[in-house]
């Protein structure tokens, strides 16, 4: 903000700006180097006085469009915020880019509350946070007065501005109060912001704001930097993928269904050596704060929960979001996957899916007593699970729900990167049609698939149905495979469901058309299931700036525990992955980097200036290559990272042991693999680090001989490379082990 009275040379800038103008502001005092699609006009609007009604999803960018405006323009601007707990992050991100920001709430006691509202009648504050029932609270509009009369009132934001919408998920009515503002001050710009995208609520919001004529930004819901997938849910296998997910490091969150099942998974995490904490209602406040606290700091990298996480939480830096069960609807699984990549670098949003689930979704749908509401969450079951079979490109399915026409194609989706093989199961789709027509409409599912299979149940036998044609002529496929087919039928409009309770197949024009085999049939079929590909479109060079990146994060975590914010207050991890690429060794060219604005440039350049120069030494001189690694440790890697063990990975790859041990070795030299316990019996390990200390030397060979041949040289090699290796931050959570 410019103080009040601010010399002839710092005009108000209500007056025309120059882009440059806004790029060098945009820049210095936010680090970014350009504006996001939207962000620009709101702002030159915002700053013409203009109120602005703008819909952004979760992480487009929106709180720029009114920091902005609020340090350039004369006076306060009062931001209504509804969650308490985000205030402080919001104002320690300002203050870490060197804007002056405070917070006013309940959980201040007077003398602090005296002590800003000095500060802000001083003319010291650009923002002021305040929760919406502070307005209503005594004496609040009499202060607001004072500001404008001292020092001025530049603008309100309403952030979250669907909560004064009773047609919105979230709606608050002391929102409702708002208006007053507008009565009270009406030649003060309002900006309201929000990532609810229906008209309904879009309405509500301009009418209860009294917005004026408002210039209004829709951004597209569609995430560029998410990639959505859609998994098989397999007893086995999923615990096996989540873990080899986990490990390749990065906060993420896992939502599950019950309490039980999330303290269940986090305990599991936990004997993995994942730093996994779980979250859900039947933990007691406290633990539930605290739990979410670590995660935002880092100080854990798993969260565990039930949809109760999140809500509150305003994380920049998760890099994966799985859902372990099957969320509640569509716009749910949105705003839930949509926690991850809020910082707009690459995450992936991962559903894992059993038909079982849909089943248990069902059951407890129908334990419900009211009807309208169990018809409501039967339909938003069936789109959940369409949504989760379909073979259309994942954001194509989810933005057509927010009413958007998304072509496919997007890249970012298994259904668009590893289509689904598809076979044609015109014969098997004849059978089971039959079945329906032989069973007169009148069954679901499961009793069409006993039939067909040749079941003995009471329920086929007393019906008689053991006497049809169709009985038994399916054995040839499982119950499994049949659902499946029953699922697609269903999808393609090739058979229809009776929705009045039961869920009873009934035939359609299509379906006799394939009984007349005047339609063939063509299913996507699950392919058996596939290793989660290693991400390595990425050069090997990048291995490189892997360890310096992970070096800088130790800074970082350093720097933010000593002030108490969370770490990406101090840099976004794309700031400092272009910091590990550019090797910045000089604060010019450091303030190059995007996210290095003036004042963060001024606070922490040295020492991140300090640490990439110490790294480029050390690394020119002590002769590991760690860009040395090839395509076979590389497949060594991946495999490690589904969970097999070393003798596995031989055997499938037909090496011996020793060669697999010694692409570890490598790997550990490179940085990718940090704690060996896993693939080395403590024992030997310690004999070994023991010999090692006895003959004061890494040379394989006197090794060996102290041990007398009983280990191998793989196993001395490992232990030499883990014993190099650079000694971890105790501080630093458990994601770094590859
Ligand atoms: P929202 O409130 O819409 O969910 P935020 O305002 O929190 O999103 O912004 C999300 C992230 O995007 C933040 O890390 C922020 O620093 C970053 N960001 C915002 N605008 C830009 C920009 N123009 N260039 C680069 N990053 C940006
Ligand atoms: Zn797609």
């Amino acid at each position: 903000m410019l103080p009040a009275d601010s010399p002839a040379d710092l005009p108000d800038f209500t007056a025309e700006r120059t882009a440059a103008d806004l790029d060098s502001v945009l820049k210095q005092s936010f680090g970014h180097a350009d504006f996001r699609p939207g962000q620009r006009e709101i702002v030159e609007r915002s700053l013409g006085g203009e109120d602005i009604l703008a819909i952004v999803p979760t992480g487009g960018g929106k709180s720029l469009c009114y920091q902005l405006p609020a340090i350039l323009r004369k006076g306060v601007t009062i931001v209504v915020s509804p969650l308490i707990a985000l205030m402080q992050d919001q104002v320690d991100s300002l203050k870490a880019n060197g804007i002056s920001a405070t917070f006013l709430n309940s959980t201040l006691d007077g003398q602090e509350s005296f002590n800003r509202i000095q500060a802000i009648l001083r003319g010291e504050i650009s923002l002021l946070y305040v929760a919406p029932e502070r307005l209503l609270s005594e004496g609040f509009f009499d202060l607001l007065d004072r500001v404008r009369e001292d020092v001025g009132i530049a603008g309100l934001a309403v952030d979250e501005a669907h909560c004064v919408s009773s047609w919105g998920h979230d709606f608050r009515p002391e929102y409702r109060q708002l208006r007053l503002v507008r009565q009270r001050y009406p030649d003060i710009p309002v900006s309201a912001l929000t990532a609810t995208a229906t008209d309904r609520v879009r309405q509500d919001i301009v009418r209860q704001l009294a917005l004026r004529s408002p210039f209004v930004h829709i951004a597209s819901f569609r995430r560029h930097n998410l990639y959505y997938e859609v998994r098989p849910k397999e007893k086995k296998s999923t615990y096996r993928e989540i873990l080899a997910r986990v490990r390749q490091g990065g906060s993420g969150i896992i939502y599950c269904m019950s309490r039980r099942q999330v303290e269940e998974l986090a305990a599991k995490l936990v004997a993995d050596k994942v730093s996994a904490l779980p979250y859900h209602a039947g933990l007691n406040g406290d633990t539930r704060s605290e739990n979410q606290t670590r995660f935002i700091r880092d100080d854990v990298q798993v969260m565990v929960a039930t949809v109760a996480f999140g809500m509150g939480i305003d994380k920049p830096d998760v890099r994966f979001v799985i859902h372990y069960d099957l969320p509640k609807n569509i716009e749910s699984y949105y705003q839930e996957s949509g926690r991850a990549g809020r910082d707009g670098e690459d995450s992936e949003c991962v559903l894992y899916y059993s038909a079982g689930d849909v089943g248990k979704v069902e059951w407890l749908i129908q334990q419900g007593s009211n009807e309208d509401e169990q018809r409501v969450a039967r339909q938003q079951l069936r789109q959940i699970s369409d949504y989760a079979e379909s073979t259309e490109c994942r954001n194509t399915v989810q933005l057509r729900y927010f009413g958007e026409d998304f072509p496919g194609n997007c890249g970012k989706c298994d259904n668009c990167c590893d289509p689904k093989p598809i076979e044609d199961w015109t014969i098997e789709a004849m059978k089971f049609l039959s079945c329906v027509a032989r069973t007169k409409e009148r069954f679901g599912t499961k009793h069409l698939i006993d039939v067909l299979r040749g079941s003995k149940a009471q329920n086929v036998l007393k019906r008689g149905h053991d006497k049809l044609s169709t009985y038994g002529i399916g054995k040839d496929r499982t119950a499994d495979e049949w659902k499946m087919l029953a699922r697609s039928l269903l999808h393609q409009g090739l058979v229809s469901e009776t929705t009045d309770g039961f869920p009873i197949l009934k035939l359609n024009a299509l379906s006799w058309e394939v009984m007349k085999k005047q339609r063939s049939v063509e299913i996507a079929v699950d392919p058996k299931r596939k290793a989660i590909a290693l991400d390595d479109d990425r050069p090997d060079s990048t291995v490189m700036g892997q360890a310096l990146f992970q070096e800088l994060r130790t800074l970082r975590k350093r720097i933010a525990t000593e002030k108490s914010v969370p770490p990406y207050v101090i840099f976004a991890d794309s700031t400092l992955r272009l910091m590990a690429q550019k090797q910045p060794t000089t604060l010019e060219a450091m303030a190059q980097i995007s996210g290095v604005g003036a004042f963060k440039l001024d606070e922490y350049g040295d020492a991140f200036v300090g640490a990439i120069r110490s790294y480029c030494e050390t690394n020119a001189n002590d002769g590991v290559d760690a860009t040395n690694l090839g395509r076979t440790q590389l497949q060594t890697w991946e495999m490690l990272q589904q969970g097999w063990d070393i003798e596995r990975i031989a055997r499938e790859r037909d090496l011996k042991e020793t060669t697999v041990l010694s692409h570890l070795a490598q790997l550990v030299e490179a940085g990718k693999v940090v704690d060996i316990a896993p693939y080395i019996e403590s024992g030997v390990r310690s004999r070994i680090e023991a010999a090692i200390d006895r003959v004061q030397s890494q040379k394989l060979k006197p090794i060996f001989e102290a041990l007398e041949g009983t280990v191998s040289y793989g196993e001395i090699r490992l232990v030499c490379a883990a014993r190099s290796a650079q000694p971890q931050d105790p501080n630093e959570p458990d994601d770094l082990q590859f």
